[in-house]
């Protein structure tokens, strides 16, 4: 993509109400503008990261067995009083009266829709186990939306539903979910701490928050040194229940909890090694038993004949709140620096003087061989100074830069610039190309 054909509009200044680093440049470098409180449009370069993150999303529901549908965003109020949600709910739902005063809500969360489709079209427990999830918008009407998409009232969301024979198959599920959480976040280059969360009236131990480590998080946070290590991926066989256990209880063993869930007993065994912190909410799964198949009426024929109350988990995933996740631990003075995996693009032409015939036909031509080998690249090749061309470039925080100017040319060499290093090597433009290819 060209600059001077690109919509990217990249400012210096930002709102008094943008407090936290995140929220601050993600409106630096373009990437959404608030179009009603709370409520935003995500710009092209925005766009193309949201799209990213949820890819990765997707791709690891499938892996663990997930199976992907869409739901609606709007949804019917009666639907909501079969589980007795529509009046508990509160002011966070958006209600709505369609032309035949029908009462309708934008869903804020999807238990009561999936539940009724599954009651409607499941017939026996040759059904059971599935997981079904969906990305898809959904609005809450947050008393305080702040910190940008980090706290929207319409947000994207990840929401997968479990259904199973009995409370052993819902644990099996939970521990998918949960490793693919755990996959889904070291592939977005982040560190997510499983921190036991609360179960409500149900109790157990089956309701984890992922949380990522951050001074301007939401949510106070203790946990053990040992979580200071970078995440790691698992290559998991999905279908080894065992495996799968020993991955969780690897992953639960070492104290870690929100504040409403602190265990002094814990704390006094982590002794030194005890650390507090801040922490974004980025995921939440859930195990609630028969909470909703109970209420609403999903039952299933059982192998004996005997009917099944399904168990059920949900499990969400704040998708465009990943976003300012993402940006909160991974940015310096200068600006963003995006992981490789959700970069809106891998690499930045700067051409240091468009001015220059030489310098233009050279950036030119690595543009096209870098697009032939399809790699994702964004040429600026606007006319600006120099400087201000890798200002921007820094703010929006491609992976890597190539810089191309007269001196370099005159010995055949361009600059590769890694961005979240400054690291900066000379090599000549087919070997730039053959790097990132
Ligand atoms: P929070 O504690 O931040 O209000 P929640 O516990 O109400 O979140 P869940 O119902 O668990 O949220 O929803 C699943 C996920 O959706 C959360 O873990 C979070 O990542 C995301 N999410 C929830 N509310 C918002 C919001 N207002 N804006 C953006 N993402 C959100
Ligand atoms: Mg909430
Ligand atoms: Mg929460
Ligand atoms: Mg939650």
């Amino acid at each position: 993509m060209r600059l001077t054909r690109y919509f990217l509009p990249v400012t210096k200044e930002t709102p008094a109400d943008a407090q936290i680093i995140s929220h601050k440049l993600m409106l630096r470098a373009g990437l959404v503008r608030q179009t009603a409180a709370g409520i935003y449009a995500w710009l092209p370069l925005g766009y193309r990261v949201l799209r990213k993150i949820e890819q990765i999303v997707r791709e690891e529901q499938d892996r663990s067995g997930a199976i992907e549908l869409l739901m609606p965003t709007l949804q019917s109020a009666d639907l909501w009083r079969e589980s007795g949600r529509y009046d508990a709910y509160g002011p966070e739902m958006l209600r709505i009266t369609d032309r035949h005063d029908r009462e309708m809500l934008y869903g804020p969360t999807n238990e009561e829709m999936i539940t009724a489709i599954f009651r409607d079209n499941a017939r026996s427990y040759r059904d059971l186990p599935r997981s079904l999830y969906h990305i898809q918008w959904k609005f809450r009407d947050e008393v305080r939306p702040r910190f940008g998409v980090m706290r929207g009232r319409e947000f994207l969301m990840k929401d997968a539903y479990s259904f199973d024979m009995d409370e052993a198959g819902a644990r099996a599920s939970y521990n998918r979910m949960f490793v693919a959480y755990l996959n889904t976040f070291a592939r977005m280059g982040l560190r997510a701490i499983p921190m036991q969360a609360d179960t409500g009236p149900i109790g157990g131990d089956l309701s984890h928050e992922f949380i990522i480590l951050a001074p301007s998080g939401e949510s106070d946070v203790f946990y053990h040194a040992n979580w200071e290590r970078p995440a790691d991926l698992s290559s998991v066989d999905f279908d080894d229940a065992a495996a799968l256990q020993a991955i969780v209880s690897g992953h639960t063993a070492d104290y870690a909890a929100t504040d409403e869930k602190r265990d002094p007993a814990r704390e006094a065994e982590a002794g030194e090694a005890l650390r507090q912190s801040r922490g974004i909410e980025v995921g939440h799964i859930f195990y609630f038993g028969t909470k909703y198949s109970g209420a609403m009426g999903l039952k299933l024929q059982g192998p004996d004949g005997a009917e099944v109350v399904p168990h059920m988990g949900s499990y969400g995933v704040g998708v465009s709140r990943l976003m300012g996740a993402i940006i909160e631990a991974s940015h310096d003075d200068k600006g963003i620096i995006w992981p490789d995996a959700v970069a809106p693009y891998a690499v930045g032409i700067v051409n240091m003087r468009d001015n220059d015939p030489a310098c233009t036909a050279a950036a030119d031509a690595l543009y096209a061989k870098l697009n032939a080998a399809g790699v994702e690249t964004l040429y600026d090749d606007r006319s600006l100074s120099g400087g201000q061309k890798l200002a921007t470039m820094d703010v929006i925080g491609l992976p890597w830069q190539i810089v191309i100017g007269p001196k370099g040319l005159e010995r055949g060499v361009v600059e590769l610039k890694r961005r979240a290093t400054g690291e900066t090597i000379e090599l000549a433009p087919d070997e730039a190309v053959a790097r990132l290819a």
